[in-house]
C-alpha cells in the first residue's frame, strides 16, 4: 500500500485526463500530478478506434504524450473511494492518495443489453479495438446492435475491410435521433449499397453461442448468424466516485462554468460533466472529442488558478464510408430542421432552430465551416428558412 500526496490528482486516464495534464501544466510548471485511469494503456485519441485505424492509420499514433509532463501514472487501477473532506481518494488495491485538488474525469460506461455478457464486444476502449481486430482476422460475419455513432462508424469500418455486417437498431434509420429523417432513411439505401445489412426498426431479444458462431434473434424471430456482435448502445456518465463523494449530480456532476463541481476543489469534465453554455443558453452534457480536450484543458488551467470560465461550443464530426461531416450545437432530430442542400444528401448544410434561435448546424461534407456556424448559434436571431439558405456556402 502506498500513500502519496499530490498538488493535482485526476481520476479517469482518456482524452480529458490528458488535456487536463496539459492544461495544469501551462499554468504551474512543477505543481505535482497524480493521474489513475482504470484502462491499463496511456491516454490515447478514441475517435480513431472506429475510424482512421480501419483505414491504415498506426496505432502508436492515436497515443498521447502525458506522461512526458512531470506526472504519475497510475494505469490499470479503480478509484474506489472518494473522501471530499479528507482530500483524498483509493484505490482498488488500497493505495491512499491525498490531493489539493480533484478533477473527476470519468467518462460514461457503455449501456449493456441483458443478454449476451462478455460475448458482446461494447466497443469503446483500446482494448475493445483490439479484440475485434483480432476477431476480424480470422472471421467474416458481424452484427452491429445500435445505429448512433459507435453502430454506424463501426458498421462502415467493419464492410470496408471486407467484412459482411448486419446492423441491427430499433429506430427507422441510422442515425436517426441526429439527422433528418430524410437523411436517415438516404444513409440506410446508402449503407445497402455498400453492402451492409440493414435491420431498421428491430431489437435483438436474445442470443445463444452455437459452437464459435453466435444466433443473434430479433422481436419478429429473424435469426442472424454471424462470428462476432459488437453493441453502442449508448453509455450513461459515470457518476458512482461523485455520489460516493456527494457531489450534485443531474444527468452527469454538475459543474459550475469554472468546471467546479458542488464541493470545494473539486472538478468535473468531459462526458461526465453538466455545464451551463450561454450560446445555447441551457445545461448541456458533451460526449466528444473536442469537449473532452478543451472542458479538460479547462478545467486543468482553473485547477491550477486560472480562474476562467468554459464557454466552449463543442463540434463533433463523423466518416460514414465516403460521407463526412463537422456539427456543432445541439443536433436533435425533433428540432425543426431547414436543410440547404448543394448537391442532396451529398453535400450541405442542415439548421436545427427553436423559436427561430439556431440551436446545431451539420456541416455534411461542408468544411471549414465551423466558427461560421457557432457565431450563428451564439447571434439572437430571429431565423427564417428564406435567412438561411446560402448562409454557410461549402
Ligand atoms: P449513441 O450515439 O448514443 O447511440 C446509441 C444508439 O443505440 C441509439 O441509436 C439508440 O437508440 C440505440 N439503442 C439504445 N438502446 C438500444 C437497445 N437496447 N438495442 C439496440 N439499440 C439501442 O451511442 P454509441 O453509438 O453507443 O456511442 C457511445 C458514445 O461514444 C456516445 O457518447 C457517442 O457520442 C460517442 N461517440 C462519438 C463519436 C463521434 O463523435 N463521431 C463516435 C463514436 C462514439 P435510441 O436513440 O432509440 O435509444
Amino acid at each position: 500500500m502506498a500513500m502519496m500526496h499530490y498538488k493535482y490528482l485526476i481520476v479517469g486516464g482518456g482524452m480529458t485526463a490528458d488535456a487536463a495534464v496539459q492544461g495544469i501544466r501551462e499554468v504551474d510548471a512543477t505543481g505535482t500530478i497524480g493521474l489513475i485511469g482504470a484502462e491499463a494503456e496511456v491516454p490515447y485519441d478514441r475517435p480513431p478506434l472506429s475510424k482512421g485505424l480501419w483505414k491504415g492509420k498506426p496505432l502508436e499514433s492515436i497515443l498521447r504524450t502525458t506522461e512526458q509532463q512531470k506526472i504519475d501514472l497510475h494505469l490499470g487501477r479503480r478509484v474506489t473511494s472518494v473522501d471530499a473532506h479528507a482530500r483524498q481518494v483509493a484505490d482498488d488495491l488500497g493505495n491512499v492518495h491525498t490531493f489539493d485538488k480533484l478533477l473527476l474525469a470519468t467518462g460514461g460506461r457503455p449501456r449493456r443489453l441483458p443478454f449476451g455478457d462478455e460475448e458482446i464486444i461494447y466497443f469503446r476502449t483500446l482494448a475493445d479495438y483490439r479484440r475485434l481486430r483480432d476477431l476480424a482476422e480470422t472471421s467474416n460475419r458481424f452484427a452491429v446492435i445500435g445505429g448512433g455513432f459507435i453502430g454506424s462508424e463501426i458498421a462502415a469500418a467493419l464492410a470496408l475491410n471486407g467484412k459482411d455486417v448486419t446492423m441491427i437498431f430499433p429506430e427507422t434509420g441510422i442515425g436517426a435521433r441526429v439527422y433528418p429523417q430524410d437523411l436517415s432513411a438516404f444513409l440506410n439505401e446508402y449503407y445497402r449499397g455498400r453492402g451492409v445489412r440493414i435491420l431498421a426498426g428491430q431489437s435483438v431479444r436474445g442470443m445463444e453461442v452455437r459452437g464459435r458462431q453466435v444466433v443473434l434473434t430479433t422481436a419478429d424471430k429473424t435469426e442472424i448468424v454471424v462470428d462476432g456482435v459488437i453493441a453502442g448502445i449508448g453509455i450513461e456518465p459515470d457518476v458512482e466516485l461523485a455520489r460516493l463523494a456527494q457531489l450534485e449530480i443531474d444527468n452527469g456532476i454538475v459543474a459550475d462554468e469554472f468546471l467546479r463541481t458542488s464541493a470545494p476543489d473539486i472538478f468535473a469534465a468531459g462526458d461526465v460533466a453538466r455545464f451551463y453554455n450561454p450560446a445555447l443558453d441551457k445545461q448541456i452534457r458533451v460526449e466528444h472529442e473536442d469537449n473532452a480536450n478543451m472542458m479538460g484543458k479547462q478545467a486543468g488551467r482553473n485547477m491550477a488558478g486560472a480562474n476562467e470560465p468554459y464557454h466552449h461550443l463543442p463540434y463533433f464530426y463523423s466518416d460514414l464510408f465516403d460521407l463526412g461531416y463537422e456539427a456543432v450545437g445541439e443536433l436533435d432530430s425533433n428540432l425543426e430542421t431547414v436543410a440547404d442542400w448543394q448537391e442532396l444528401f451529398k453535400k450541405g448544410v442542415v439548421y436545427y432552430l427553436q423559436g427561430g434561435h439556431v440551436q446545431g448546424v451539420l456541416l455534411w461534407n461542408v468544411w471549414d465551416r465551423v466558427d461560421a456556424a457557432r457565431q450563428l448559434i451564439a447571434s439572437q436571431g430571429p431565423f427564417r428558412q428564406a435567412d438561411l439558405m446560402g448562409r454557410l456556402p461549402g
